[in-house]
């Protein structure tokens, strides 16, 4: 264990050192609690050299505690002013870091970090949707390239990701996330925790995925959740008339037209995508 814990400066001392005052612009709010940080990359299991993938590092507070439980991390970072940083930590744990300077919405993260990899980032806000998104909708034979996602979110998308149909936060990123993974909150992590603190408290939210169900086409489900969730006071009769034979389909599952699309499950929602994937 020795060899995987070598001694670090404090994370506050990096950031003056390295003049990383917070860019709200780039959604840097750093984490610098370590025992918080060794928490959060003990979420996925065991990462002792396995292929991980960390979207934003920053300073390298999270980076460390995923570099400590020994995992080999492609990490990549929008930020100039982080890479001397990034680099001290890479020369601290020889072999086990590479360190991306770019933008991860541009960064093709299964080629860089290699099948299997766990995922692990505390997001900037402003892409962890888009970013949440794209892994979702990878290529399922039968699992995806990725092992799983541990991933931080402000705590109304994080309620969004893992909410449970008949609540105020079930739409169409519940039905994404939960089709064919299994999606937990796995920590909450107040906002004091940051540094700066932002105005809202934040969630790990952990997915792990599950053979797909079969016959069903993502680009299906995409639709009939956006048709069905356009309108979500409205009864799905009404707002998936858009949808050619989504109310047949409806009926054949045998689910009630006038039910609002917030009290269809994702199972059912998944047997109307397959029904009319078949069309
Ligand atoms: N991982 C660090 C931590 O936990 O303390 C920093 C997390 S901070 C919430 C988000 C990080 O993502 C910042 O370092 C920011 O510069 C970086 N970032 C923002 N947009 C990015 C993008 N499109 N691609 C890669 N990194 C990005």
């Amino acid at each position: 264990m020795a060899d995987e814990r070598p001694a670090l400066p404090p994370l506050r001392d990096v950031i003056v050192r390295h003049g990383l005052a917070a860019s709200k612009a780039l959604g840097q709010n750093f984490l610098l609690d370590e025992q918080l940080l060794d928490r959060i990359a003990a979420i996925p299991g065991p990462l002792k050299d396995k292929p991980a993938f960390e979207v934003g590092p920053g300073p390298g507070g999270l980076t460390r505690a995923i570099l400590r439980a020994g995992a080999r991390l492609v990490a990549v970072e929008r930020d100039d002013r982080c890479l001397p940083a990034l680099a001290e930590l890479a020369d601290a744990f020889p072999g086990q870091l590479t360190v991306i300077a770019g933008d991860a919405m541009q960064v093709d993260a299964q080629a860089e970090a290699g099948d299997g990899a766990h995922i692990i980032a505390n997001l900037p806000y402003n892409v962890g949707t888009p970013l949440l998104v794209g892994w979702l909708s990878a290529t399922w034979t039968p699992l995806p390239w990725w092992s799983s996602l541990t991933l931080m979110f402000q705590m109304e998308v994080a309620e969004r990701i893992v909410a449970k149909p008949g609540t105020d936060h079930y739409g169409r990123l519940a039905v994404l996330s939960q089709w064919r993974s299994d999606a937990r909150i796995a920590m909450k992590v107040h906002r004091s925790a940051f540094t700066p603190p932002p105005k809202v408290m934040s969630a790990v939210v952990h997915i792990t995925p599950k053979p797909a169900p079969e016959g069903v086409q993502l680009k299906m489900l995409e639709r009939l959740t956006a048709a069905a969730f356009g309108q979500r006071r409205k009864m799905i009769r009404q707002s998936l008339k858009a949808l050619p034979g989504a109310l047949e389909a409806l009926v054949a599952e045998g689910i009630d037209p006038q039910r609002r699309a917030e009290t269809v499950s994702v199972e059912e929602f998944v047997a109307v995508a397959r029904r009319l994937s078949r069309d």
